[in-house]
């Protein structure tokens, strides 16, 4: 069966490999390190389901394909909360999964949509893929696109036909400017997994409890993919479901000491920013005062 005429409805980037093997031993090792020397932070789950973390086909009895699809997420609205740009429009784990389900159940033989929801190396499998090439500041660069997109797969028993796309590797050249520009100093030139401990991502969104300083955003931080000159090309998506609503537009940090939780509630229960709360929101907030006052 051709997989490109299968996935032809998406209109997307995507890439496919033949599920031959477990990881290479490097990636295996580089993410066992990032684990043993603390970088994952709090997110103990990481550390969990090593085999199938190892071996995709684990994941799926008989799988011998893996589709990563690419979902660029950049827009370039005027929006009143200084939030990260992936956290602007409706939740991509609800988007990304119905479009690849919508497309899966077309499919003959098993398969398994994952988006963010199994323990799968999943930018290791969209640079394997040829999908694209992950920089120094741990993103997939997808051709055209950037690295503002979020990534979906499907697993499938089926062998489809299909071109596969050579490997892209090592984007960046002598460039450094993620790792000059990062507030953490959480990145490296050796392309090392960056130090969640430090991240402002990781701060705003995953850590409970007090912040260690400043911040520059509410939620996430895309500092490192601002200053990346390989995101020249990212263009504003054609996915409307990731452009902010207006009534998510026009929210300003004053309106967020008022807010009630349900209205709270209301607001992000459809967001990429549903795993926060409002008191994690306002922390957040206080630490992003402390930075615009000073
Ligand atoms: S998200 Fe922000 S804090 Fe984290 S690595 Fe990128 S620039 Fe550094
Ligand atoms: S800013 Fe430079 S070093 Fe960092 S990911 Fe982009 S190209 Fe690579």
């Amino acid at each position: 069966m051709d997989l490109n005429s299968c996935l032809s409805q998406l209109d997307l980037p995507w890439a496919a490999c033949r599920l031959t093997g477990p990881i290479e031993p490097y990636a295996d090792a580089q993410f066992r390190n990032w684990l043993t020397e603390g970088r994952n932070a709090s997110m103990g789950y990481m550390a969990n389901y090593p085999d199938l973390r190892r071996d995709p086909r684990l994941l799926l009895e008989g799988a011998k394909t893996l589709i990563a699809v690419a979902f660029p997420y950049y827009t370039d609205e005027h929006i009143g909360l200084p939030v990260a740009l992936y956290a602007r429009g409706r939740d991509y784990h609800e988007v990304v999964r119905e479009r690849l389900m919508a497309v899966a159940s077309t499919l003959p033989g098993q398969w398994r949509v994952c988006v963010d929801s199994a323990p799968l190396r999943e930018r290791y499998w969209a640079q394997r893929a040829g999908l694209g090439a992950i920089g120094r500041n741990n993103q997939l660069y997808v051709p055209g696109f950037g690295s503002y997109c979020f990534l979906g797969f499907i697993l499938s028993t089926e062998e489809f036909d299909f071109e596969p796309k050579p490997r892209l590797e090592n984007p960046c050249g002598d460039c450094r400017r993620c790792i000059d520009a990062c507030p953490g100093q959480c990145l490296g030139e050796d392309y090392r997994a960056l130090d969640a401990r430090s991240c402002q991502s990781y701060l705003t969104i995953e850590h409970r409890g007090e912040l260690p300083g400043r911040v520059s955003s509410l939620a996430g931080c895309d500092i490192c993919q601002r200053v990346c000159p390989l995101n020249r090309d990212a263009r504003p998506t054609a996915i409307a479901d990731f452009h902010p609503t207006e009534e998510f537009a026009r929210l300003t940090p004053a309106d967020l000491p008022a807010m009630t939780p349900s209205r709270f509630r209301a607001l992000f229960r459809h967001s990429a920013l549903n795993r926060l709360r409002l008191p994690q929101l306002l922390r957040n907030l206080t630490a992003y005062s402390e930075k615009t006052v000073n």
